[in-house]
């Protein structure tokens, strides 16, 4: 070879081995992604009013992590949005390439590890070589929010994380959302509608009630589709209502005089509360249904000379609440007052703790995902529910919560009906109490016995079991809660039964007062139920006996799907016997008729079936 092919072949050479070199280089060079955002389902993680609540950490390792404080929901709609706030409808992503090559990236948020949304191809440009420095080639991607188009949901409960990747070409780093992910139960609410002889029939639509379930749906942490209702909506006429044991004609009463009308509201409280105990489905003698609405005629409230929208209890000791119209934001305010939820503009006088002067219409900014409806400047439902509104992160947050608790309500063991009224003075009535085969209790109302912490204008009211040598087995502590006028307050709830029992003390420890019910040995025997129909009732009589001699009282319920469900006719029954006007039944063909009876606290369920031809 003469010099100049060796020349050539060298020059071939450092040319080839520049070129891989170079090739090298570029193929040591990564991608490096930036962005922020945060996940919503009801309310902003990080909003203008409640200031921000994500917290975000760059890593040592170039990964962005994005944290909250705001607990999430199993199974429920999420999207993901920008972050902060007002970037919210637009997600931002810079993606920088140390290559010396263009390289084609794709953007990927994962669950868990669960690919929920992939981008289209976006082409980076290559990194430059400007003296000794390498400038990466930038590529700024602006993603519509929300993402993904449809809604994905959180599956498991715990540290949930959202990642942000680039597919293709992996970025060296990541950005992370880091949020806990809690299981919450939906909401069995069962409707009646109440109404005084003479009054019109309570209007509540298919529709309206769909409207209200999809409201609560989409402002309550709950999962997708848990909320319950009953189709078929009972109409209860009450015309005599029983205070401390004495039965007065509801026309012979001045409902607007105040304490009389306190007195017939909270009778119908505990009377509905007690109508939903006995309202079962699937099963019999199990309790099914969480929250009772009482919907009445729109003139109710002049007739007690008051304005009201709707009426719940300070404490929720009743899982009641009476309302006169069907507005969603309204059902929603009043359902959270029994979920111990304050009015937003006085938290002193409903809520715990000192009297907190709030300003009214506490703002509220959220997203209705199902509807993919911003809601920006509204106010919170909590505070005055007339006009659309939404719902407050603060009482959002205390919901969620709540409702956690709520999530482990069940019980394949028997649970107690117990009900009466506690008196300022310290004098406790009782009324009968419902023992069931389980289902449903109130947990949400059981807080902490040895808590010194006792709300203000409240008095502990201690439910205790006691075994047959007169020791405590089991205690459970409510707050009923006393408010200007009101000299009584009623309770009505369920709690776990204990069968070791023998007795029941009510004991209000702030009068050291107290009232029991001793458990008899046995259990009403109900022998049987006739019916009959003289075209305009249909008249039901029962016989029935107590071994242990206990006064008995009588609760009705009806089916028309042969068992499936019972509906409640009426409950606290004296008398054996019962007449229906068939005007009301609305009815034809086959029904059951099924007769409760408790003796104060064991009970005993037969039924009878009929046929209304
Ligand atoms: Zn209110």
């Amino acid at each position: 070879m003469d010099r100049l092919t060796i020349l050539i072949i060298i020059t071939n050479l450092i040319a080839a081995l520049l070129i891989l070199s170079i090739a090298l280089i570029g193929e040591v060079g990564y991608l490096y992604v930036n962005s922020t955002f945060q996940p919503v389902q009801v309310v902003w993680p990080s909003d203008p009013f409640y200031g921000e609540d994500v917290k975000i950490d760059r890593l040592e390792n170039g990964d962005i992590l994005l944290t909250t404080s705001l607990d999430f929901i199993a199974n429920k709609n999420t999207l993901i949005f920008g972050w902060p706030y007002p970037s919210r409808k637009e997600l931002r992503a810079t993606i920088k390439n140390y290559y010396l090559s263009p390289k084609i990236v794709r953007l990927a948020f994962s669950i868990n590890n669960e690919t929920i949304y992939v981008s289209q191809n976006y082409l980076v440009p290559p990194a430059r070589i400007e003296g000794w420095r390498i400038l990466p080639g930038v590529l700024n991607v602006s993603l519509r929010a929300p993402i993904p188009r449809t809604p994905f949901k959180f599956r498991t409960e715990g540290e949930t994380i959202i990642e942000l990747k680039t597919l293709d070409t992996s970025s060296r780093n990541k950005c992370f959302f880091r949020l806990r992910v809690v299981r919450t139960a939906g909401i069995r609410i069962y409707f009646i509608k109440l109404r005084f002889p003479g009054d019109p029939i309570p209007s509540m639509s298919h529709k309206e009630l769909a409207l209200f379930l999809d409201f609560l749906a989409a402002t309550y942490p709950v999962p997708e589709g848990s909320l319950e209702s009953n189709m078929l909506i009972p109409t209860i006429t009450i015309d005599e209502i029983s205070w401390r044991g004495v039965r007065y004609k509801i026309a012979e009463l001045q409902l607007n005089e105040s304490t009389v009308g306190i007195m017939v509201r909270d009778y119908l409280r505990n009377y509905v509360t007690k109508l939903s105990w006995i309202a079962w489905k699937n099963k019999v003698l199990k309790t099914y249904w969480d929250r009772t609405i009482a919907i009445v005629p729109h003139d109710w409230p002049r007739r007690f000379n008051q304005r009201w929208a709707g009426n719940t209890l300070k404490y929720s000791t009743t899982m009641a609440f009476i309302i006169e119209h069907t507005y969603p934001c309204v059902l929603a305010h009043e359902l959270g007052h029994t979920f111990d939820l304050s009015d937003e503009y006085h938290l002193g006088e409903y809520g715990i703790g000192p009297s907190i002067f709030i300003p009214e219409g506490r703002p509220a900014y959220g997203f209705w995902v199902n509807k993919l409806l911003d809601i920006k400047d509204s106010e919170c439902f909590m505070g005055t529910a007339t006009k659309d509104r939404w719902i407050c992160k603060l009482d959002y947050r205390k919901l969620v919560k709540k409702l956690e608790v709520h999530a482990r309500r069940f019980s394949n063991k028997e649970i107690l009906g117990v009900c009466g009224y506690l008196f300022r003075n310290g004098s406790i009535f009782l009324e009968p109490f419902y023992l069931f085969k389980g289902g449903v209790y109130d947990r949400v109302l059981l807080r902490n016995a040895s808590s010194p912490i006792i709300p203000l204008d409240a008095r502990p009211l201690d439910i205790l079991y006691e075994d047959d040598e007169g020791r405590i087995i089991e205690r459970y502590r409510i707050f009923v809660g006393f408010r200007r006028v009101r000299d009584f307050s009623p309770f009505c709830l369920r709690i776990p039964f204990n069968p070791a029992a023998k007795r029941i003390l009510i004991l209000d420890s702030w009068n050291d007062k107290a009232i029991f019910r001793n458990i008899s040995n046995y259990s009403p025997t109900i022998q049987k139920i006739v019916i009959k129909n003289n075209l305009t009732h249909l008249i039901i009589n029962w016989k029935a006996f107590d071994p242990d001699g206990d006064q008995l009282f009588y609760g009705v319920n009806l089916s028309l799907d042969d068992g499936g469900t019972w509906i409640p006719v009426a409950i606290d029954l004296r008398q054996p016997f019962i007449s229906i006007p068939l005007q009301e039944l609305k009815v034809k063909g086959k029904i059951l008729i099924g007769i409760l009876a408790t003796d104060g606290v064991n009970t005993s369920f037969r039924y009878a079936s009929y046929d209304l031809t």
